[in-house]
């Protein structure tokens, strides 16, 4: 399929992917997309398969089958260059593994943007400006990054990331490490970014802001896709019982709230 003034393709669609390491199944035909606009939720219990999928999509390793399209060409014949300055993609527990200053490191989200030896112009200086504003990290620039909080590196690769200008971006719990107040501030650039066409998909373990925050949401569950749709489908107190093993206290006043209330007898006592 390929993108016609009639139909526009999703920004990223997988379907029927399947990836397997040596005999284990870890993703068994799942179908997922993300649409211009939309920010899409990736939830589900530790090793179902969320990292595994979102590093397939970003074209990061192969699948055993199944297909990837990427605004309507296959991944695949898409080339590193054109990946790179399209997809953005912040990896679970990013890692700094050398000692580089804070605005080095979001600098080198443009370098898909320059050609040899081209030096950074006012485009790209405007761009890791604001992704460190975006970011909170405006107070960071100077630091050693190898020195930094687990939360405000965590900050800090979210805008290398976003100082990159992707059109899709692939986000693997980027609020895991952060207080509530860069938790709600990182959303809300999340809740922006997929404005005005752009795409993302974010792996998320707090139930309420990915009611809060997402169009839609894929619950993963050993490999499989188990439920897909608007949060009121997906966080049903069943399918939460059946794949967390967790009973829920669930509310909306203005906000919607799912909060772990007790684990699931499984003796079924
Ligand atoms: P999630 O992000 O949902 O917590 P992952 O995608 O990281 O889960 O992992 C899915 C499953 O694949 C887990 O059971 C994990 O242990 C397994 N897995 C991931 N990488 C490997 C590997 N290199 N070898 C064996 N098993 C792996
Ligand atoms: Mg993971």
């Amino acid at each position: 399929m390929s993108a016609t003034n009639q139909t526009i393709a999703p920004r990223i669609l997988a379907e029927q992917l399947s990836y397997r390491i040596n005999s284990t199944q870890i993703l068994d035909n799942v179908t997922v997309q993300a649409n211009r606009g939309e920010l899409v939720g990736l939830i589900g219990p530790n090793g179902a398969g969320k990292s595994t999928l979102l590093s397939l999509l970003a074209g990061l390793s192969n699948y055993s089958s199944g297909s990837i399209r990427l605004d309507g060409t296959a991944l695949q014949e898409c080339s590193a260059i054109s990946r790179a300055k399209t997809i953005g993609w912040l990896e679970q527990n990013g890692e700094v593994h050398w000692p580089v200053n804070v605005h080095r490191l979001v600098s080198l989200g443009r370098f898909p943007h320059l050609s040899t030896w081209q030096k950074f112009s006012e485009t790209d200086e405007r761009a890791i400006q604001s992704a460190l504003e975006l970011t909170d990290s405006v107070h960071l620039k100077d630091r050693d990054a190898m020195t930094l909080s687990g939360g405000e590196r965590a900050r800090v690769l979210m805008a290398r990331v976003l100082a990159a200008e992707p059109t899709l971006l692939l986000a693997d719990e980027p609020v895991s490490s952060l207080d509530l107040g860069h938790q709600l501030q990182t959303m809300d650039v999340l809740r922006n970014f997929a404005e005005d066409k752009r795409s993302c998909v974010v792996v998320l373990h707090d139930l309420s802001l990915a009611a809060r925050y997402c169009d839609r949401l894929y619950l993963l569950d050993h490999g499989k896709v188990s439920a897909e749709g608007n949060a009121a489908t997906v966080l049903s107190n069943e399918n939460i019982r059946n794949v967390y093993g967790v009973n829920v206290i669930a509310g909306c006043e203005s906000i919607p709230w799912i909060v772990p209330h007790q684990l699931v007898d499984k003796t079924g006592q």
